[in-house]
Formats: structure tokens, C-alpha cells, sequence
């Protein structure tokens, strides 16, 4: 069916595997069958990461701005080149139909060609003072990073933990998610052969948190960032924080939407039914909950159980596929829990809200409406392919409605009012805001979140300044 390639650690610029490590399997969201082994790094594994990490960034850093850009670009264009191999492995181990997994993968190319520019415009600047003294404030990077991605974006995941670092001359440590390791595998691999160091880059693999609280607990690791739950987020916080090492955490959310009846109908619906099933809904930025004025809506009810319904979910790698598997056993498992607990609360199931097949983690796109505020799914993220559309009133109650939950990544709305758009700017409070848009993700636009989604920005000049110190220089 596809090309997987063979799992390794990459340290030092070595592929390490096999040697009496322990491994585990990488299983096929589609099928369950397993796909590989993976190899754990081990304690002595880890301690060379950082030593080399250590030597790496002291490399890197050296290297001029020039030259790290070129060698970055270098890779982005291999990347580019290599993104149908890339998308290939990352639909076999993760699910998502294999034109969006390709999309993916050269995103993360252009969000590391946008790293690559940023790394020229790293300017300080001299405060004006008399003749005969100066005052500089100079931006170096912050020094080794350890970063940790999760299973939903294999390839963008990985990007965004290793592109800014990079981009600042820090060297990096990266952990993707055991359950999807080949993609951001691959990814590294690209950049090596582009020229970055092996000790700049390395990737390591294990029981989670048996890693991070080895490469956390060294003074090596100046910087932390994670992308998964919040959870988990505060776990790293608080070993971060035994050192006071920089943190940035990409947590999670529970996305309202805001549907006023002067919205465009069909635009909120076309573009959020899409939004809602891409990737199995498996996305921190999802619109999950959908708050929508009573006069329309029947309107947006009906509609978005109409898109719902013909979504075409399979295998990501037969043509016509919208939605594959959810990428773990876990995903449809919780969902399930999730939604008997809303129906128990009286939540409406208007379709889907079971698992397709007896093979694989398929779910069917799923819409609930009328789910009570203490239904589970209300407040905690779901993660998957389901819809909790519910009737509001006033705009002020949906505002208050979309800021209850203390999560704030993204949220959306659909209004044609300007005044309105403007209140809402103001009001949400989101570290992304969507109006009468989808996609609030762009290379070049900041990416993260607020309150319980977390904090620090990846994307933008702000992901290469989140991996930077300011030393302020005062010359008499
Ligand atoms: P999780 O937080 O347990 O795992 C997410 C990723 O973090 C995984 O790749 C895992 O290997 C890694 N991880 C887990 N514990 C770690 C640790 N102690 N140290 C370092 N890395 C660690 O989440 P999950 O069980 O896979 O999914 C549960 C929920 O997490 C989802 O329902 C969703 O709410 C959230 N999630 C959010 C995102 C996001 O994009 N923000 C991504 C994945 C999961």
C-alpha cells in the first residue's frame, strides 16, 4: 500500500535502533495491523542527545545568519521534493487522507522557507544616548530546546518545534509522538541532508515521560516546547519550571463558534462543516461548539448534519476519502464515553455518534444539539468528529458562553456586521480568532493560545523570537 520507511533515533547524526533497546509497535489507525518496531532511546541514548546538543548549539550559533538561511531553505526544498514519500507514511501511521497529509507536509516546508527569511531580519537596536556611551539590546537564541510533538499533524507538529529553534541558532532535541514517528523522522532527515549539523537536530524516541523528565531534568535544556494536552502541559510546566527553563505549550481547546442570524448561511456552513471534519476532527483549532442565534438556527442545525452526512470517511489512501480513522484506539473509545454522557443529559444525537467497521478507529461524523453546559463533551476537548451545536440568544450570551470554558486557542464567527466583528475582536478571548473565516493558521501569522491552551507562539516572527533572550548592553 505505501512505502514506511525504517524507524530510528537520530543522535548525533547517527540512526540508532535495534542494540537491546526496548521497542514498540506503530500500528495502522485503518487496519490495527501493526506497521513497525520502534526503538526507545535509552538512559545513555539521552545523556548523548544532550551532550551533543550542547556541542550543536555552540555550532550553530556560530554559523552565520547567511548560511543558516541557505541551509534551511535547502531544506524545505528537499522537503517539497520528498513531501509524496513524506505523505505516504504520515497517512499510514496517522489516517488522514493522503492529499491532505502531502498538504500538510509542504506547509511545514513553507513555514520553515518563512524561518529561513526570519533569520535575516533578527535585528537589535541602539537606544539613543550621549555622545561617548551607547545602550544595545541584542537578541541571541536561548540555547538547547527539547521539544515534544503529538499524533494529529505528524509533520506540522514537528516542524513547529524544530523550525523556530533552528531559525534562532539553537540547537534541538525532538520527540514526536511515538505513535506517528516517521514523518517528522523524515522531516529531520532532510535537514541533515541539507546541512544541518547532527548535533543541531537530533530526534529521540520512548515512554514519554520518561523522556522529558531526563532531558528536562538537565541544565543543558534552556527551552521547552510541547504540543498536546493540557494535562500534560502543566506536567512539563512544572518540571520546566524546577530550572526555570522558557516554556512554550500548544495545549488544547474546545473552539466555539458564533453564528449571529446576519451571517452568510451558506459560507458558515460549507466552511465550518469542513473545518469541523478535517482530520477527524482531531485538531487543537477544531470548531467544536457551535452557538447560534435562535432564528437560524433550525437553518444551521439542518444544514450541518446535511454536510455531515455526506462525508465520505474510508482510508486515507482511497481516492474520494474526506475523513479517515481517528489515529488511536483512544480517540473513539473517548468519544463514545463523551456522547453517551451527553445523550444521558439529554443531549439530541442527530447522526452518527458510533464507531463504522469492526476494523481500524473509524467514526462517523456526528452532530449533537441541545447538549446540556454539565454534559462532559461541553467541557472537556472531545478530539474527534463531532458537532454541539446549541441555541443562543443575545450576543452577549454567546460571548459569555464562548469564554466560560477555561480554554482559549481558537474561535470563529460568522457575522456581517462590522461593529459586531469589532466587539468580538475585542471580547473572545482566543489566541486565534477566526470571522467569517476557517483557517487561522498561516506561516507568517502567530499560532497559540490563551488561559488553559497555553502560552508562547510558534508561526510568525514570533515563533523565532519565543526561542530567543534579549541581553540589553549598556557602554559607558
Ligand atoms: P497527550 O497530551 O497525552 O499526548 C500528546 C502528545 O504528547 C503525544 O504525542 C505524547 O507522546 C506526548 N506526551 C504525552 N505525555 C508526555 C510527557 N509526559 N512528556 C512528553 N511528551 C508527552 O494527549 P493524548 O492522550 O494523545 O490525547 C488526549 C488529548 O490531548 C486530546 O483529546 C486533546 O485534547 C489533546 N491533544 C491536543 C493536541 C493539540 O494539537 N494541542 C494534540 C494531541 C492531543
Amino acid at each position: 500500500m505505501s512505502n514506511y520507511p525504517d524507524l530510528h533515533l537520530l543522535i548525533g547524526g547517527e540512526k540508532l535502533s535495534g542494540g537491546g533497546r526496548e521497542t514498540e509497535e506503530v500500528l495502522d489507525p485503518a487496519t490495527g495491523e501493526t506497521i513497525t518496531t520502534l526503538s526507545r532511546a535509552t538512559p545513555d541514548d539521552l545523556d548523548r542527545a544532550l551532550e551533543q546538543a550542547e556541542s550543536g548549539f555552540a555550532e550553530w550559533k556560530n554559523t552565520s545568519a547567511d548560511k543558516r538561511a541557505s541551509i534551511l531553505m535547502d531544506g524545505a526544498k528537499l522537503i517539497k521534493e520528498r513531501a509524496g514519500d513524506i505523505a505516504q507514511a504520515l497517512t499510514r501511521e496517522q489516517g488522514k487522507p493522503v492529499a491532505e497529509a502531502k498538504g500538510e507536509t509542504m506547509y511545514s516546508a513553507m513555514l520553515l522557507e518563512f524561518y529561513a527569511g526570519e533569520i535575516k531580519r533578527l535585528y537589535g537596536r541602539t537606544l539613543v544616548r550621549p555622545e561617548g556611551s551607547r545602550v544595545e539590546v541584542q537578541y541571541h537564541p536561548v540555547g538547547p530546546v527539547a521539544g515534544f510533538s503529538a499524533w494529529n499533524f505528524p509533520s506540522l507538529n514537528v516542524m513547529r518545534k524544530i523550525g523556530g529553534p533552528l531559525a534562532a541558532g539553537c540547537s534541538v532535541i525532538v520527540k514526536p509522538s511515538e505513535e506517528t514517528p516517521a514523518a517528522g523522522l523524515m522531516l529531520a532527515q532532510a535537514l541533515l541532508d541539507a546541512g544541518v549539523p547532527g548535533s543541531a537536530l537530533q530526534v529521540v524516541f520512548g515512554v514519554p515521560s520518561d523522556v522529558s523528565e531526563h532531558l528536562l531534568g538537565s541544565p543543558i535544556i534552556r527551552k521547552v516546547t510541547f504540543t498536546g494536552s493540557t494535562a500534560v502541559g502543566k506536567e512539563l510546566s512544572k518540571l520546566a519550571a524546577e530550572d526555570l527553563k522558557v516554556t512554550t505549550m500548544e495545549l488544547g481547546g474546545h473552539g466555539p463558534v458564533l453564528v449571529f442570524n446576519d451571517a452568510d448561511m451558506d459560507k458558515a456552513l460549507d466552511q465550518m462543516a469542513g473545518a469541523k471534519f478535517r482530520n477527524a476532527g482531531q485538531v487543537c483549532v477544531s470548531p467544536t461548539r457551535f452557538l447560534v442565534q435562535e432564528d437560524v438556527f433550525e437553518k444551521f442545525r439542518d444544514g450541518f448534519v446535511e454536510r455531515a452526512e455526506k462525508v465520505k470517511v474510508g482510508n486515507g489512501f482511497e481516492d474520494g476519502t474526506d475523513m479517515g480513522p481517528m489515529a488511536n484506539s483512544r480517540g473513539p473509545d473517548g468519544l463514545l464515553k463523551k456522547i453517551n454522557d451527553a445523550k444521558s443529559h439529554g443531549a439530541k444525537l442527530l447522526t452518527g455518534g458510533e464507531r463504522i467497521g469492526n476494523q481500524g478507529n473509524f467514526f462517523a461524523p456526528t452532530v449533537l444539539s441541545e447538549i446540556p453546559t454539565d454534559a462532559d463533551i461541553m467541557n472537556e476537548e472531545p478530539f474527534g468528529p463531532v458537532a454541539l451545536i446549541n441555541p443562543m440568544g443575545s450576543e452577549e450570551s454567546m460571548i459569555a458562553e464562548a469564554n466560560r470554558l477555561p480554554y482559549g486557542l481558537a474561535a470563529y464567527a460568522y457575522t456581517e456586521n462590522p461593529a459586531r466583528r469589532r466587539r468580538l475582536a475585542a471580547q473572545v478571548e482566543a489566541g486565534m480568532l477566526g470571522i467569517n473565516a476557517a483557517s487561522v493558521s498561516a506561516a507568517d501569522a502567530p499560532f497559540g493560545g490563551v488561559k488553559w491552551s497555553g502560552h508562547g507562539l510558534e508561526d510568525g516572527a514570533e515563533g523565532v523570537k519565543a526561542c530567543m533572550v534579549t541581553k540589553t548592553v549598556h557602554e559607558g
